[in-house]
């Protein structure tokens, strides 16, 4: 029977690794290891030394297909990973959420962009992920509140207010938080997924000004554009 090797790090791969326990098909979940696994199976976690070390291991562990549910903005290990299922000649399927429209919102195309069109003596809400504000840390003239799921490097940074949590977020506690912090901007990634997302929903609502970080270019086309399409294209496969 199939070995799937599963590329996680989303709230996807967690649905397609539920699933496939339920079936009993035999799969193990990969991570890179920044967030706690919280995944049911077998999880390896750790890179694998690009896409050569992931080949070396899709053989070792006579995988037989790599299903990449990994987040859209992980520009390497996609890539990596269809490289890798090709040298190893196997199959490899994509699972990439649908990006969010940007209709009002300012798109850029990097997260230093991003941070380039804060305006000065404003407070921005960063909701880019803990491993991302590097480039918005710099910026002192702005006041920052960061959301993240994991507790934020911040360097010398003293005054960033920070709110550990993790999604889903509802409208009104979305508003409250706006309330609570004079927020004026918000920063995202397009991460995509949930056809509303109740953060954009309050800015747009709001008139908050929104700063758009686009997907990076290059990753492999998607398969699937949900847990469920990509269940349906593996029930034909398998
Ligand atoms: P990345 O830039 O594409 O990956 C950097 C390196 O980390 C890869 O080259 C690979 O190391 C290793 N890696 C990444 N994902 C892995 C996985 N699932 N299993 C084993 N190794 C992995 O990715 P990233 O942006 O740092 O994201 C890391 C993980 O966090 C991803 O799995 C992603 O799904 C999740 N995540 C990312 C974001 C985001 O905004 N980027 C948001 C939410 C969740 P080697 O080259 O050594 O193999």
């Amino acid at each position: 029977m199939s070995r799937i090797l599963l590329l996680g790090g989303t709230h996807e791969a967690r649905g397609l690794a539920t699933a496939f326990a339920a079936r009993g098909l035999p799969f193990v979940v990969s991570l890179a290891g920044r967030t706690k696994a919280d995944y049911p199976g077998e999880v390896r976690i750790g890179g694998f030394g690009g896409a050569e070390g992931l080949a070396a291991y899709l053989r070792a562990e006579r995988i037989s297909l790599v299903l990449d549910a990994t987040h859209p903005f992980a520009a390497e290990i996609s890539p990596n990973a269809a490289r890798a299922a090709s040298v190893a000649g196997i199959p490899y399927l994509r699972l990439e959420r649908p990006p969010w429209p940007t209709a009002g919102a300012i798109e850029v195309p990097s997260l230093e962009a991003a941070a380039g069109a804060l305006a000065p003596g404003t407070t921005a809400f960063l909701a880019v992920g803990a491993g991302s504000l590097a480039p918005f840390l710099a910026r002192r003239d702005v006041r920052l509140v960061v959301r993240a799921v994991e507790p934020p490097a911040l360097g010398d940074r003293t005054d960033v207010v920070v709110i550990r949590a993790r999604g889903p977020f509802t409208p009104e506690g979305e508003q409250a938080l706006w309330n609570a912090h004079g927020i004026e901007t918000l920063v995202t990634k397009n991460s995509g997924g949930a056809a509303t997302d109740a953060k954009l929903e309050v800015a747009r609502q709001r008139g908050t000004r929104i700063v758009m970080i686009a997907r990076p270019a290059g990753q492999p086309r998607p398969d699937a554009a949900s847990v469920e399409e990509m269940l349906t294209l593996l029930e034909r496969r398998l």
